[in-house]
């Protein structure tokens, strides 16, 4: 069953102690300057931002049909039965087409390192397939960040916005938007107080990726060729490295190293 989050602004303090769940989960610095920072980073992958007194997650969304992950030409972001849209640096060739295509602006880059990454938040991908909730859903003293079943998540909103209307703007972010997400939020101001789109159809951003790229077949074939040679020379380059250093370079090759709670 898919599972998702639920943030309910509401209810949440601004005590940040997800974003340091995060970053322990994620195997990143957290210290006060990065709590001060008010954007998600490639070393900081949600951010709790603050108006006035009010409060709003940022985090990668986890999209039921994720646009970053129909263009990656080498299939290294992918939607889970899960839930999460997880990212396989093995994989990777840097064409950081994802961070174009996603309709929320979340993928970011490694540009100071040498062997930069694309980072983002992948719903804690490890944690949920070992049946644990998410690091920051675990870390909300709360309740406002919340873990389980999408569908269970997608109840509760309706129903609080039910039982307490003049506590919210009626509408569950993420419950219709890109074609619905994984990560649904609540809140009592504008969601685009908070820089959230809201001109997002309620179709999935793939299908009119597709709709566009059909009409370019040469195009694709040409750049996916292309891309796959890319893919493949970058690999073969890496397998030749590690032959000639005996395989213990470990900055060589499996980039997948995202650390594990
Ligand atoms: S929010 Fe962006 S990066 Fe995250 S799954 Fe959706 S399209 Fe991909
Ligand atoms: S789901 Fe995991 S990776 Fe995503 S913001 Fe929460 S703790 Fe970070
Ligand atoms: S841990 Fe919970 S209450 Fe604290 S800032 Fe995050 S969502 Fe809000």
């Amino acid at each position: 069953m898919s599972k998702g989050i639920l943030y309910d602004a509401t209810l949440c303090i601004g005590c940040k102690l997800c974003e340091k769940g995060c970053a322990e989960r994620n195997g990143l610095p957290y210290d006060d300057t990065i709590a001060a920072e008010q954007k998600q980073s490639e070393h900081k992958f949600t951010v709790v931002l603050t108006r006035n007194d009010k409060f709003m997650r940022r985090l990668c969304m986890n999209c039921q049909d994720p646009s970053c992950a129909s263009v990656c030409p080498v299939a290294a972001l992918r939607k889970t039965a899960l839930g999460p849209v997880t990212y396989d640096a093995s994989r990777c060739i840097g064409c950081r087409y994802c961070m174009l295509a996603c309709p929320f602006s979340v993928p970011k880059y490694e540009w100071n390192k040498p062997l930069p990454l694309v980072r983002k938040c992948d719903m804690c991908f490890d944690r949920v397939a070992s049946g644990l909730q998410t690091a920051c859903a675990e870390a909300c003293p709360t309740g406002a960040t919340m873990f389980g079943v999408r569908e269970d998540l997608v109840s509760e909103a309706k129903d609080r916005l039910a039982k307490n209307p003049e506590n919210y703007v009626n509408h569950i972010f993420g419950l219709n938007e890109a074609g619905g997400t994984s990560v649904l939020l609540l809140s009592s101001v504008p969601f685009e107080e908070f820089g959230y789109r809201t001109d997002l159809s309620g179709e999935a951003l793939p299908l009119l990726t597709y709709r566009v790229l059909s009409h370019i077949p040469d195009l694709v074939t040409i750049g996916g060729v292309a891309l796959g040679g890319l893919w493949w020379l970058t690999n073969r380059k890496n397998e030749v490295a590690r032959a000639e250093h005996g395989d213990s370079d470990p900055t060589l090759g499996g980039r997948n190293d995202y650390a594990k709670s």
